[in-house]
């Protein structure tokens, strides 16, 4: 009989667009389908060119930029296409967390394909549908995991870990095969608050000795990009504000609830309240019976934090109870050494009216770009240098360090690796001969006898 493979059809030598595909007999299960944000797609798609929404799945595979599978689409997301539609083939997805490079191409999957997510994750991406009207998931049998629990599917057996990552609520995955254990890290750091979850799942999967571990590789190879823990970014933050009178400014991902309570936390340290969007002000409330430690800046139910309503002209319903309350521009001009505002690049045109005192200091507490000549970089700092605002940058990354993944590695002792989700898949050459640099598409026998290292 034919062993169980793995197919990689997105995420190679790009980070993000993960789409793995696991076949076992007549069994066949995906992990993640995100688009990719690399180079490649955006040769053809860029901010607000993007597929048409009657016809998808044509517009991206015209590029190549989706694979070619049949009985994965749905009738509606086919459209036009040169590809028919076919009852499901695929009869499991599961995703390991909601960013959009993991779960930003689910409306495109056929609805009748039962989608696994963790709890909290299911609430998230309801909470990004309500406050973002551009982000549609779709309709699906959509299916809850709890931590550690396995599903069954078929002859597979999937138990999904939680680990710690820049979004609440992400998973690795141990995968059971009819030919030995496949684990699959999602994206992960060892350096956040979750960081045990992390290290268990590490050792659980060590305890597995598996045939096969598909790794992420974000930060492999060169990185020379200044990181922190997510505890220093808040000492950092400590300090900036400590000698401040004026308004404090920051910027972070909207769904790195994290660095929101990061935020929070330094608020408080320095008698400010913490300002947010009523977008962030939603998803926190959304999410925070999912998570425990009781700390995250809840409007309403948390001291210390508000919300900041900007000028628009339409508020939407779920907006509406949140804007009670709500602090405008002239209170925040006027008490500006009250507050730590946390401001969007796009709600910049906000600083027209707020006017913070030359020197006021400006938290960017995200990615440094990735390239020189980022369009946004110049754009935010020709907004700072016009107001004399101070641009300082604190970021802590979701992702493991090169180095961290290097001895991840070493102590799973798998005895086939792919690294994913990276543009330098060749930096975990060094970890033994089982290191192997998929190729899109190529399905690799997992657990195949001859294959495997000696250990
Ligand atoms: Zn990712």
């Amino acid at each position: 009989m034919r062993p169980p493979t793995v197919t990689f059809l997105g995420g190679v030598r790009e980070i993000g667009g993960n789409k793995i595909l696991l076949e076992d007999g007549p069994d066949r299960i995906l992990f993640d389908f995100g688009p990719s944000f690399s180079p490649r797609t955006e040769e053809f798609y860029v901010n607000y060119l993007k597929p048409r929404s009657t016809s998808p799945v044509k517009d991206l595979l015209e590029f190549d930029l989706l694979p070619r599978i049949e009985g994965l689409y749905s009738r509606e997301a086919l459209a036009d296409a040169d590809l028919s539609y076919r009852a499901p083939e695929v009869h499991a997805l599961f995703v390991s967390h909601a960013h959009a490079d993991h779960a930003g191409h689910l409306s495109l999957v056929d609805p009748e394909i039962p989608v696994f997510v963790g709890r909290g994750t299911r609430r998230l991406l309801h909470a990004i549908e309500t406050t973002t009207p551009s982000m549609r998931y779709g309709d699906h049998a959509w299916k809850v995991f709890e931590d550690r629990q396995p599903i069954r599917v078929g002859r597979l057996e999937v138990i999904p870990y939680p680990v710690d990552h820049s979004i609440p609520f992400a998973y690795g995955f141990v995968v059971r095969t009819s030919e030995g254990t496949v684990a699959y890290t999602g994206d992960f750091r060892h350096h956040g608050p979750r960081a045990a979850d992390s290290r268990a799942f590490v050792e659980a999967v060590a305890a597995e000795r598996p045939a096969a571990l598909i790794i992420e590789g974000t930060r492999a190879g060169p990185d020379r990009r200044a990181d922190h823990t997510e505890e220093g970014v808040q000492r950092g933050i400590d300090r900036l504000l400590e000698p401040t009178r004026s308004l404090a400014l920051a910027c972070t991902y909207p769904r790195d609830v994290d660095r929101l309570r990061t935020l929070y936390l330094a608020a408080l340290a320095a008698d400010r309240e913490l300002l947010v969007s009523t977008r962030t002000a939603y998803l926190l409330t959304e999410v925070a019976p999912f998570l425990p430690d009781g700390t995250l800046p809840v409007r309403g139910a948390a001291r210390g934090v508000s919300v900041y309503a900007r000028k628009k002209k339409r508020v939407f319903t779920w907006e509406e109870p949140l804007l009670d309350g709500a602090l405008d521009s002239t209170e925040v001009r006027e008490r500006g050494g009250r507050y730590l505002l946390a401001l969007d690049l796009l709600h910049f045109p906000e600083l027209i009216d707020l006017r913070p005192p030359a020197g006021s200091p400006f938290v960017h507490s995200m990615s440094e770009p990735f390239t020189e000549d980022d369009v946004d970089d110049r754009v935010l700092h020709n907004w700072l240098d016009h107001f004399g605002l101070r641009f300082h940058q604190l970021h802590s990354s979701g992702h493991a360090s090169g180095p961290e993944l290097l001895e991840i590695v070493r102590r799973i002792h798998a005895t086939v690796v792919y690294p994913i989700h990276t543009e330098h898949p060749e930096a975990f050459g060094g970890t033994g001969p089982g290191a192997r640099s998929p190729e899109l598409g190529q399905p690799y026998p997992i657990g195949v006898p001859g294959a495997a290292p000696s250990r």
